[in-house]
């Protein structure tokens, strides 16, 4: 393909903004024609597209930690892709890379802002998963802030998702109880049997506070919050003094457009916070990356080769399905990592073949 020719890329951008729930009408499908290269710069093909909770807060103004996509902007989000054609010194046509290109077929990047992947060590959709982002949320999260110990327990909800499953499996690891919390009856049993946690609770049972007591006979060390919400309400009467909470996500509350309604619960939440000596802490998995990386990817990478964490993908075809499956994220229709198959891998070299899923 020469740099002269106009590549074009199908992308899905932001329509509008939603109120509430994320609908069709928020998102477009267009076509548009990408610049030819520049020096330093590499064509994509996109193959894999992550679709993650967060992309809900990128379509709002609201305040938060990383500026919104601008209406008419393409989406925001991880990507493996590969080179099609190169303008930078290190990267050559056929080369698997990470890059953050977003909701589209094909992209121009700055080749020193993406990573190479080594299709030969791990399947290349786990870059956005197990061994990348949500992965590494649930390693520095929990062992960062939870620090779990030899026999405490440690409670996690959206636990058939990377970042729950990752975060029971590796506070498994560190000798402590893991109790998932998941939606449904397969979900749950996934977590059970298929991850090895020691108890899971359903969170759309009608018991599931008892059933979440009954599954913590000594109390909750550490409460890895990743929904908020009920599931929230639930897990607070049951920590322990001195227990920790690395706040990770509100995936409940993320379509909310009100305060709940009842009493004002925030007198009381202090007062467990002081009585009971909590640690509450919120964090963004970016402020560890510098510390953390290597020692995440070369833990993580060992403990999957030892079958000690396993992981789940739930991935959908074709850049148009975007969209319908982002929605079903935010209801918990997703049944693992969410990825998006934007294009066939090309068959070649030793490439991974497998995976569990
Ligand atoms: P998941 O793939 O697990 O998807 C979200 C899951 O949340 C759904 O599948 C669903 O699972 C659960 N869920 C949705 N609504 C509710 C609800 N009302 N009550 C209880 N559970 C609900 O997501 P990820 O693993 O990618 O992310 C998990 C959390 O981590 C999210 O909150 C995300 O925003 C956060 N995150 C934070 C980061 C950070 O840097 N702080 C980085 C990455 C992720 P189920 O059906 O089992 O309930």
């Amino acid at each position: 393909m020469s740099s002269d020719s106009p590549v074009q890329s199908t992308r899905i951008v932001l329509a509008s903004r939603p109120d509430g729930e994320p609908s069709a009408d928020n998102f477009r499908i267009e076509a548009a024609n990408l610049p030819s290269l520049a020096d330093g710069q590499v064509l994509l093909r996109i193959l894999y597209l992550s679709l993650d909770p967060y992309m809900r807060g990128r379509m709002s103004t609201a305040k938060s930690y990383a500026d919104p996509v601008e209406v008419g902007d393409v989406m925001v989000g991880g990507t493996v892709g590969e080179v099609v054609e190169s303008r930078h010194p290190k990267l050559s046509p056929g080369d698997r890379v990470l890059s953050y290109s977003g909701w589209q077929t094909h992209a121009v990047e700055n080749g020193d802002h993406v990573r190479p992947l080594d299709a030969s060590a791990a399947p290349l959709s786990t870059a956005l998963g197990v061994l990348g982002m949500p992965g590494f949320t649930a390693y520095a999260g929990l062992l960062e802030i939870g620090k779990p110990k030899e026999g405490e327990t440690v409670v996690v909800a959206a636990a058939s998702g990377p970042v729950g499953s990752a975060v029971g499996q590796i506070a498994k690891i560190k000798g402590a109880r893991a109790v998932g919390i998941a939606g449904g009856p397969d979900k749950c049993a996934h977590v059970r049997d298929e991850l090895g946690f020691d108890a899971v609770v359903d969170h759309r049972s009608p018991t599931f506070a008892d059933d979440l007591k009954a599954a913590v006979p000594d109390g909750i060390d550490v409460y890895f919050e990743n929904v908020g919400g009920a599931v929230a309400s639930a897990v607070f009467p049951l920590l322990n003094t001195y227990a920790r909470v690395p706040v990770c996500g509100l995936v409940a509350q993320y379509n909310t457009t009100e305060a709940p309604e009842g009493p004002d619960r925030l007198p009381g939440f202090f007062r467990s916070v002081l009585t009971k000596s909590l640690t509450i802490r919120g964090f963004i998995q970016t402020e560890f990356v510098r510390a953390l990386q290597a020692d995440f990817r070369r833990d993580v990478a060992k403990w999957i080769a030892e079958g000690k964490i396993a992981y789940k993908e739930d991935i959908v075809d074709g850049i148009d399905n975007a969209p319908k499956a982002f929605m079903g994220l935010l209801a918990g229709r997703n049944f693992g990592k969410l990825v998006v198959r934007v294009a066939e891998e090309e068959q070649g070299g030793d490439g991974f073949s497998c995976r569990w899923s």
